[in-house]
């Protein structure tokens, strides 16, 4: 067994398949920390790839993933993960020996599922996902800050090359990540609570809003601040790369939307029957879990183009 601990050294030749929000931060980070020798952008659209140059994310940019992964020791999958099979079916004949194939894509089984039968023997498949991002998306949205103090979640199947793991460990603790190692299926679990379900919610927020005849509908608008406006914020994410994550993370989001509907009945309810006791109660509880995320410092986005991105007041 290959020991688990990593180089040092920088990857010689870097693929980012994918260049937008993500796959830009990604480039960022590893410029500023010296952590890939040449980076290759991958990427179907010609103005992403001219943006990308212009941005000086890459060396070069090209269209086909086979070419953009040649001779490469680190492959990084940065598209929606509807698009991840047809990509890996893509970059197949270009992938080296020895390379390290990895992604971050916010579900995981059903990466596992649509990538592995793609790469060839002595190709290693690191699975990962950070645990960090905003509403925005493509090339120019991105920022090397982005994953710092942020988690990264490796999702290595059984018999995963160690030292694959501790190189792809390593390049995410230097790009300022927190990395821990779980099982691809309670990955995908814990997404779908944590971030899955409160995607679901915003849009559905957003779009009951959006049904309301016309001058309640310009109210809502108008007075968000009462708490709308976070929603709209959410809401605001990706259509394509949200879509992609609902049709691969079925099973859980359903059995999280269950029981979310399950708990929204019971309010229903304490509401319907004046039951302050019961709502004050769980109030309280949720307040509890707002301090927790604070104390983690996970509160907030390091973005540093928002003047209040990180409310300075939310780690007293
Ligand atoms: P993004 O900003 O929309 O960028 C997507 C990139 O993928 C673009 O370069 C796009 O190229 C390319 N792409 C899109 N569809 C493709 C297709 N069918 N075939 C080939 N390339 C395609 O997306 P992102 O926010 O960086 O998300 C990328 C991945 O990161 C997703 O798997 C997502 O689940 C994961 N993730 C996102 C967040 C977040 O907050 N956004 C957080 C954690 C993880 P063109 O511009 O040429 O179309």
């Amino acid at each position: 067994m290959t020991p688990a601990v990593a180089s040092e050294d920088p990857f010689r030749r870097v693929a980012l398949i994918g260049v937008g929000l993500i796959g830009s931060s990604m480039a960022r980070a590893m410029r500023r920390h010296g952590l890939a020798g040449e980076i290759v952008a991958c990427a179907r659209s010609e103005s992403t790839r001219a943006k990308a140059m212009e941005l000086g994310l890459c060396d070069t940019a090209l269209a086909d993933p086979a070419a953009a992964v040649a001779d490469c020791d680190l492959v990084v999958l940065a598209t929606p993960v509807g698009a991840y099979a047809a990509v890996a079916e893509a970059m197949q004949p270009g992938l080296a020996r020895g390379a390290i194939v990895t992604d971050v894509g916010s579900v995981k089984q059903a990466v596992i599922r649509d990538v592995g039968p793609y790469l060839p023997d002595g190709v290693h498949f690191v699975p990962g996902h950070p645990i960090a991002g905003t509403e925005q998306s493509g090339p120019e949205a991105g920022f090397a800050e982005l994953f710092e103090e942020r988690y990264c979640l490796l999702t290595p199947p059984p018999g995963t090359d160690e030292w694959a793991v501790a190189r792809v460990a390593w390049l995410w603790r230097r790009m300022g990540s927190m990395v821990d190692i779980l099982e691809p299926g309670h990955h995908d679990m814990v997404l779908a609570i944590t971030s899955h379900l409160p995607h679901l919610i915003a849009y559905t927020i957003v779009h009951t809003a959006t049904g309301l005849e016309e001058s309640t509908r310009q109210e809502a608008i108008k007075y968000s601040a009462g708490g709308f406006r976070d929603f709209t914020r959410i809401a605001a994410s990706d259509p394509v790369m949200w879509r992609d994550v609902f049709l691969n993370n079925r099973e859980a989001v359903l059995e999280m939307l269950q029981r979310f509907s399950e708990d929204l009945t019971a309010l229903q309810r304490a509401i319907r029957w004046g039951e302050g006791d019961v709502l004050e109660d769980l109030f309280r509880r949720t307040r509890e879990v707002r301090r927790g995320v604070i104390e983690q410092r996970q509160a907030g986005s390091f973005d540093p183009r928002e003047p209040h991105a990180e409310d300075p007041a939310d780690h007293k």
